[in-house]
C-alpha cells in the first residue's frame, strides 16, 4: 500500500502560507502581489482554468485582473496588450492562457512577455535560466511537483527517474529539474516519449516515475517496481455515466494496479492538479518580491 501524496491538502497549506505573507505585507504597508490573466476567446476549459486562478488569488489576498478578449483579436492587438502589462507597475506577474486562436503565434506572444513577469515560466529566458540552475520562474506543473517531492521529503539523490512525456510545459522541464545538482534533483533521468520502445521495461527500472503523456491508465501495475514513487500528471476526460457531468477525470496511471506496488503515489484528481494552481501563486509571490531574478 502506497502513501498517498495529497496534492489538495498540500496546495491548501501553500495557500495558507501565502495568505499569511500577504497579511504581513499589508500590515507593513507593502504592495500586495498582483496577478493578471489574459483570456482570448470562449473556450470552456480555458475559462474554467482562468476563473480558478483568479479565485485562488482572491483566496490568498492577492490583487487580480482578468483581461478578456474576443477570439477575433488580432495578433498585433494582443501583442500591444502584452506590452502594456509589461509596462504596468501595478502588475507583478501575468499569464496569457493557452491555447490561443490559430491566427495568433503563441511563440511571438510568449517571447513578448517580460521574463520578470512571466509567472507561467514559458519564456525561453526562464527556461534557459532554469537549465543553468539560476533563479527563474519554473512552469507551474513541474514547480508544483517539485514542491510535493520536497514537502513529502522524498529522497531523489542517486535515484533513477523516468519521465514519460517531453512536452515544453511538463515532461522536458521535469526531466531537467530532476537531473539538476540540487534537491529535489540529482537523479539519473530517462525521458520516454511516443517513439520510445518498451516503455514498460524502462519504467520498471525506475525509483521515480513521472507520467505526463495524456493517455488515461497508461502506466499499468507490471510497469513499475515495488516501492516506486509514482507521480501522475495526466488529466483525461473519460465518459462515465455514473457522474452527473457524464465524465470522470483519469490520470495516466492505472491507480488500482499501481497503488498496491508503489511507495508513494499521487491520485487523480487531488494530486498534481491542485499543486499546479498553488505553484502559480508561489510564482506570483516571487515576482512581487523580485526573488526570481
Ligand atoms: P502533450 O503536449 O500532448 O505531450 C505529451 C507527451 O507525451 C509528448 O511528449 C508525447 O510524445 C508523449 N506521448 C504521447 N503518447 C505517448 C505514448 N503512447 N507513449 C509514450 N509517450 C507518449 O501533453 P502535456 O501538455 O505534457 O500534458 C500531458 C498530460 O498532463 C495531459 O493529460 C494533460 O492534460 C496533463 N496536464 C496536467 C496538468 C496538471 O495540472 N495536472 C498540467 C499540464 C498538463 P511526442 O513528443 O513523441 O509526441
Amino acid at each position: 500500500m502506497a502513501i498517498i501524496i495529497d496534492g489538495k491538502a498540500t496546495a491548501q497549506i501553500i495557500r495558507d502560507e501565502i495568505a499569511e505573507k500577504v497579511l504581513e505585507l499589508r500590515k507593513n504597508g507593502h504592495k500586495i502581489p498582483h496577478l493578471a490573466a489574459v483570456l482570448v476567446g470562449n473556450d470552456g476549459a480555458s475559462q474554467t482554468y482562468v476563473n480558478g486562478k483568479v479565485n485562488d488569488c482572491r483566496q490568498v489576498g492577492f490583487e487580480s485582473t482578468l483581461k478578456k478578449f474576443d477570439a477575433g483579436i488580432s495578433e498585433a492587438e494582443l501583442l500591444k496588450v502584452v506590452e502594456e502589462l509589461n509596462e504596468d507597475p501595478e502588475i507583478d506577474g501575468y499569464i496569457v492562457q493557452l491555447p490561443l486562436p490559430e491566427h495568433i503565434s503563441t511563440q511571438k506572444v510568449t517571447e513578448k512577455i517580460n521574463p520578470e513577469k512571466d509567472v507561467d515560466g514559458f519564456h525561453p529566458v526562464n527556461v534557459g535560466r532554469m537549465v543553468k540552475n539560476l533563479p527563474a520562474f519554473i512552469s507551474a506543473t513541474p514547480f508544483g511537483i517539485m514542491q510535493l517531492l520536497q514537502r513529502y521529503k522524498i529522497e531523489t539523490e542517486g535515484k533513477h527517474c523516468v519521465v514519460i512525456g517531453r512536452s515544453d510545459i511538463v515532461g522536458t522541464p521535469m526531466a531537467i529539474l530532476m537531473s539538476r545538482k540540487t534537491y529535489p534533483g540529482n537523479c539519473t533521468v530517462t525521458v520516454c516519449h511516443s517513439r520510445t520502445k518498451n516503455i514498460g521495461e524502462i519504467s520498471k527500472e525506475a525509483d521515480i516515475v513521472i507520467a505526463a503523456l495524456g493517455k488515461a491508465g497508461f502506466l499499468r501495475g507490471d510497469m513499475v517496481k515495488e516501492g516506486a514513487v509514482v507521480i501522475d500528471v495526466g488529466i483525461t476526460r473519460v465518459q462515465d455515466a455514473s457522474k452527473k457531468s457524464g465524465y470522470a477525470l483519469k490520470g495516466d496511471v492505472n491507480f488500482e494496479e499501481v497503488e498496491p506496488k508503489a511507495g508513494y503515489i499521487t491520485p487523480v484528481p487531488g494530486g498534481v492538479g491542485p499543486m499546479t494552481r498553488a505553484a502559480l501563486l508561489l510564482n506570483t509571490l516571487l515576482a512581487a518580491q523580485k526573488k526570481s531574478y
